[in-house]
């Protein structure tokens, strides 16, 4: 693309830009050497740099269009609002009217120009965009939060969301203490892993409760959990762990759940004790 070098006649100058404190979209026309007219607006923070272009693009085509017909020429130091703008089939809406105007208006043209070459009409654009965005209250225009905002602002509705079903929620206790923060991300435990999270495996104390065992006793006397087989159960001694007291229990599970080794030493627990139903469960007679 080359660059305009347009110093007669009628030109007009886009820019928008974003700081800390703001976004500003303008433009400037120039008549000659003189600027004949400005436009500046603020937008929101939440707008994007490119909204502030885009827009800036369109409200120098619906002057342009204001103005008895005869050559003119929009300057534009973006490259990106230009391709948009030639695209009809944009996503952008604003690009897509853009598009509509200069099809049916021959007569303006859109060229790119270098940014910051010292050119008049294009400092005085990027000034104006500069000073829309930086003070608190010039006049704003209210423009559709850029898709990527919304996108975010709706995940992490979506999150706080299932977040409050999940610390309200009455089931899954037991992960809810283990994993207390909801998360897209998937936490790939294995299925031994889940059958002793959840406790929903070969446990006494589990089978017993859907009837699915005499017993809610393992053969060793004690009570038939997760945690005993994990710990103290004298059948399963080559698994153990350092057993928890009995209040850090949440405590204890998070930390296994946390530790690869830990999480290894579940996995083989669970194989085993499935292996070997006969030997953890006591003889009915
Ligand atoms: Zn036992």
């Amino acid at each position: 693309m080359t660059e305009a070098t347009l110093n007669t006649g009628l030109r007009i100058y886009t820019d928008g830009s974003k700081t800390e404190r703001g976004v500003g979209a303008a433009f400037c026309v120039l008549t000659d050497v003189n600027i004949t007219h400005r436009w500046s607006t603020r937008l929101s923070l939440r707008n994007t740099v490119f909204q502030a272009e885009i827009l800036a693009l369109l409200k120098a085509v619906e002057h342009a269009v204001s103005l008895p017909t005869q050559q003119l020429t929009i300057l534009v130091d973006n490259q990106a609002s230009i391709n948009s703008a030639a695209n009809p089939k944009s996503h952008n809406s604003i690009a897509r009217k853009i598009f509509k105007l200069l099809h049916s208006h021959p007569h303006i043209r859109v060229s790119w120009i270098k940014a910051h070459a010292g050119n008049i009409g294009n400092e005085e654009a990027d000034r104006l965009a500069k000073e829309a965005a930086e003070t608190e209250n010039f006049p704003e225009t209210p423009l559709e939060l850029p898709k990527s905002f919304i996108k975010t602002f709706l995940r992490q509705k979506m999150l706080a969301t299932w977040q409050m079903a999940w610390d309200d929620g009455d089931t899954g206790r037991l992960i809810h203490n283990i994993i207390p923060k909801v998360s897209l991300h998937p936490i790939n435990w294995t299925r031994n892993e889940v059958l002793f999270f959840t406790g929903h495996g070969p446990f006494p104390s589990f089978l017993h409760r859907f009837n699915l065992a005499e017993t809610s006793f393992c053969s060793c006397g004690e009570i038939g959990t997760p945690i005993h087989y994990a710990t103290v159960c004298l059948l399963t001694t080559s698994y153990h762990m350092a057993p928890p007291s009995q209040q850090h229990q949440p405590i204890w599970f998070r930390r296994v759940a946390n530790n690869s080794t830990s999480r290894r030493k579940i996995h083989n627990l669970l194989h085993f004790l499935q292996r070997e139903t006969s030997l953890i469960r006591p003889d009915p007679n």
